[in-house]
């Protein structure tokens, strides 16, 4: 395993021809290292024969501990596993926990096309971007495989990655060949059938799961014995149980794996399955509590090692605590999330409207955006560069400042005795320090504005007009 861009430099061309995109190799190299790059970008290192060897190499070298694992095929598809660490501070968690959403092949056609449809099409904005449910796992419930080809069929036409849910070799082969380009995740091979699974595995080229309840051992031979057969694409189902010690157990079983996984043990080092909704949960009479309890172990494992999931409850209260920890758990550390640093407008802004600034932290920056929005603020709002931190922790780090300020206001174009009637400006509470020194270096009015954005309302009424 190599770790600086300087081991990985060793394998590349060396010509600094740029086709990579990159001025030099070394840059190209420390692309590699932070896997903001792979190697099939360097154009040379792929298609001359003389770096065959050496590109194969710096793969094996390169590649994660944990495996990535692809599922789906075309735009849609999603990664799992590549992780290369136990704890997200000392790199990164790489590919998000992936959520798939069940369906069941005895379910009338109207309201599996719906179901589907719902997933698909599920969007929740935060911080700038758009939180996606990621796929459908098809139950063979039937465990007919005319009924389990024609719900595939179904699902498969709203381009969607799948899981296919039946320990029938029958009725997965069924599910194969009506998707036989959709890459779908077959789940799953145990004791009983991991021959036929396996054979299928092997004949249609896509990635399976195996599984052994509560026993690790079984579990690691499935994989080694499957990895021996040629099988690459594996995926970890230790079992999940609901409640009490069996919790417990399945718990250390993820802490055991990953841990084993990332200190170099490749028999185990594949990417790992949760089953929150579990037949506890279904025979739970009242749905509420029952989608209560998959919320909090699809959080449990979410946190500590889940790479996919299996999912039930599509009621807001339950999947948007899960997007949202899985978006927060895998937030890059070593880059916080930011939005661009310029003059954003809330609603339609006058040039009697309110100006304000706050920093270009993306949590920070929509949180006050939306204080504004959703209560008819019209008013321009200038987020600083800051590096991606808040407003508190930036004032006390330097990087927020009057020079920064008055910085982001040139750079916006937006001069403050042209732009607006007023020339005032309103800093957040968190930055009253700098109300002197922003007075000075903007030639301009500065009122200290509320700690809290969401008091912007209220300290609105009491203070604007000026
Ligand atoms: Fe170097 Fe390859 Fe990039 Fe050319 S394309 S600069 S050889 S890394």
């Amino acid at each position: 395993k190599i770790n600086s861009p300087l081991e990985a430099y060793k394998y590349l061309p060396q010509t600094n021809c740029g086709e990579c995109g990159e001025a030099t190799c070394m840059a190209f190299a420390s692309k590699l290292i932070d896997r903001s790059g792979k190697t099939s970008d360097c154009p040379p290192l792929v298609k001359e024969k003389k770096f065959a060897k050496k590109l194969a190499e710096l793969d094996r070298l390169l590649a994660p501990e944990i495996r990535q694992v692809t599922i789906g095929a075309g735009e849609k598809a999603v990664n799992i596993g590549g992780d290369d660490v136990l704890y997200r501070h000392k790199l990164t968690f790489f590919n998000k926990t992936k959520m798939f959403f069940d369906v069941a092949d005895n379910m009338e056609e109207a309201a599996l096309v719906a179901r589907v449809k719902q997933i698909a099409g599920y969007k929740k904005f935060y911080v700038g971007r758009n939180l996606l449910l990621d796929g459908v796992a098809i139950r063979a419930v039937s465990n007919d495989p005319v009924k389990f080809a024609a719900a595939v069929k179904k699902v498969a036409e709203v381009g969607i990655p799948m899981i296919f849910c039946s320990f029938n070799p029958a009725v997965l082969k069924a599910g194969l060949e009506v998707a036989k380009d959709k890459n779908p995740l077959l789940y799953a091979a145990n004791k009983d059938n991991w021959k036929e699974i396996g054979e299928l595995a092997l004949e249609y080229k896509v990635p399976v799961v195996v599984s052994a309840f509560n026993d690790l051992d079984a579990l690691k031979t499935l994989a080694k014995t499957f990895a021996e057969a040629g099988i690459k694409d594996i995926v970890l189902d230790p079992g999940t149980y609901p409640t009490g010690k069996g919790l417990k157990d399945t718990f250390t079983n993820f802490l055991k794996i990953r841990r084993a996984g990332i200190m170099g043990d490749t028999e185990i080092a594949y990417p790992i399955m949760a089953l929150p909704f579990t037949a506890w949960m279904a025979g739970i009479a009242d749905p509420v509590s029952a989608s209560y309890w998959e919320t909090v172990m699809a959080s449990v494992f979410t946190i500590r090692y889940g790479d996919i999931m299996i999912l039930h409850s599509m009621e807001p209260y339950a999947t948007m605590p899960e997007v949202h920890l899985a978006e927060t758990i895998y937030t890059d550390p070593r880059s916080p999330v930011a939005v661009d640093s310029k003059m954003y407008k809330v609603g339609n802004p006058t040039a009697d409207s309110p100006v304000l600034f706050t920093t270009n932290f993306a949590l920070t920056y929509y949180t006050v955006e939306s204080d504004l929005s959703s209560n008819g603020i019209d008013c321009w709002l200038l987020a600083v560069n800051t590096d991606g931190i808040g407003v508190e922790a930036a004032v006390a780090g330097g990087q927020l400042t009057a020079d920064k300020v008055k910085d982001a206001f040139d750079k916006a174009g937006f001069d403050l005795k042209t732009a607006v009637n007023h020339n005032t400006v309103i800093t957040p509470g968190l930055a009253a320090r700098l109300q002197g020194d922003l007075e000075d270096k903007l030639g301009a009015s500065v009122k200290v504005g509320p700690m809290d954005s969401g008091r912007l309302p209220g300290w609105m009424e009491k203070n604007w007009p000026p």
